[in-house]
């Protein structure tokens, strides 16, 4: 994985060979990469503004984890500072009834980014081979059938000009406790504590097999997955921001030309 935390598709992947606690692919100490993040904040800025001018381009940046893992986290340390004009955020929930009489890719497709734009999607399609798998509530002869799906599915957006950034936030059982616990005794916490939190821990082993599986079968050549270990929420945010900075540094970003020759026009007094 080295320090691009990318999986590669063709490999055989194995949640438990990386570490949620590992800041090893960060030189440097906590103080260090606080730094270096004001640095990639305003950098992630400046690369928006050209994506929206540049106009070839749009972004997905799909987040998942386990309740608690840092998805809003993410949202909110990453990309404070970004004009809001130019990126969106979709929050993806237990399906209404009227997308549940759809499939289950209908209602991602509606929130997929226009181009010069950005979308978060905080929880994603991947719920539908996860939370949907953990509980049954569509047979395995459904659920399975969605990697293939979901990989058809991405291949047509990259080729239609949208990048795909995935991000599994990668916390252990025991951080997961941590963070529950203060939920509870922190009063400005309190409204993010739900009994369903407690319920879905139940069942940690089953969605640890659900992350690998997924993983292993939708990390794609045009849309790969990066686990990022997400215990040290420093780390988190550094490595999130990294990547995405990279990744839009690579589009070869440009301001197109302005309609008019400007050494031709003079704005009258
Ligand atoms: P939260 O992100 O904490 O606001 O919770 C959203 C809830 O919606 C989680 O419990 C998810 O498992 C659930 N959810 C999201 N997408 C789906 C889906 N496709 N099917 C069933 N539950 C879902
Ligand atoms: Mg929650």
């Amino acid at each position: 994985m080295g320090d691009s935390f990318e999986i590669r598709p063709g490999d055989k992947f194995r949640l438990s060979h990386v570490g949620p606690t590992d800041t090893s692919a960060f030189k440097g100490k906590k103080e260090d990469a606080e730094k270096e993040m004001e640095g990639l904040r305003s950098e992630l800025d400046r690369l928006q503004e050209l994506l929206y001018a540049d106009h070839r381009h749009a972004v997905l940046v799909v987040l998942q984890g386990m309740d608690s893992a840092g998805k809003d986290g993410v949202i909110r340390h990453v990309f404070e500072g970004v004009n809001p004009q130019g990126v969106q955020v979709a929050p993806f929930k237990v399906p209404t009834p009227a997308e549940q009489d759809h499939d289950f890719l209908w209602r991602i497709h509606a929130q997929t980014p226009a181009k010069g734009h950005m979308t978060i999607f905080n929880r994603s399609h991947y719920e539908d081979v996860l939370t949907v798998r953990v509980h049954k509530l569509v047979d395995q002869g459904i659920w399975e059938k969605r990697y293939h799906a979901i990989n058809e599915f991405e291949r047509n957006l990259t080729r239609e000009g949208t990048t795909i950034l995935k991000f599994f936030l990668h916390i252990d059982r025991d951080e997961q406790r941590k963070r529950l616990e203060a939920r509870l005794q922190d009063p400005t916490k309190n409204w993010k504590f739900s009994s369903a939190d407690l319920h879905e821990r139940q069942f940690w082993d089953d969605y640890q097999k659900a992350y690998e599986d997924m993983i292993q079968q939708t990390t794609t050549e045009w849309a790969p997955w990066h686990v990022i270990p997400s215990d040290h929420k420093w780390f988190r945010n550094w490595a999130v921001s990294r990547t995405i900075v990279k990744t839009l540094t690579g589009l070869s970003l440009a301001y197109p030309k302005g309609e008019v020759d400007v050494s031709k026009v003079r704005i009258p007094p």
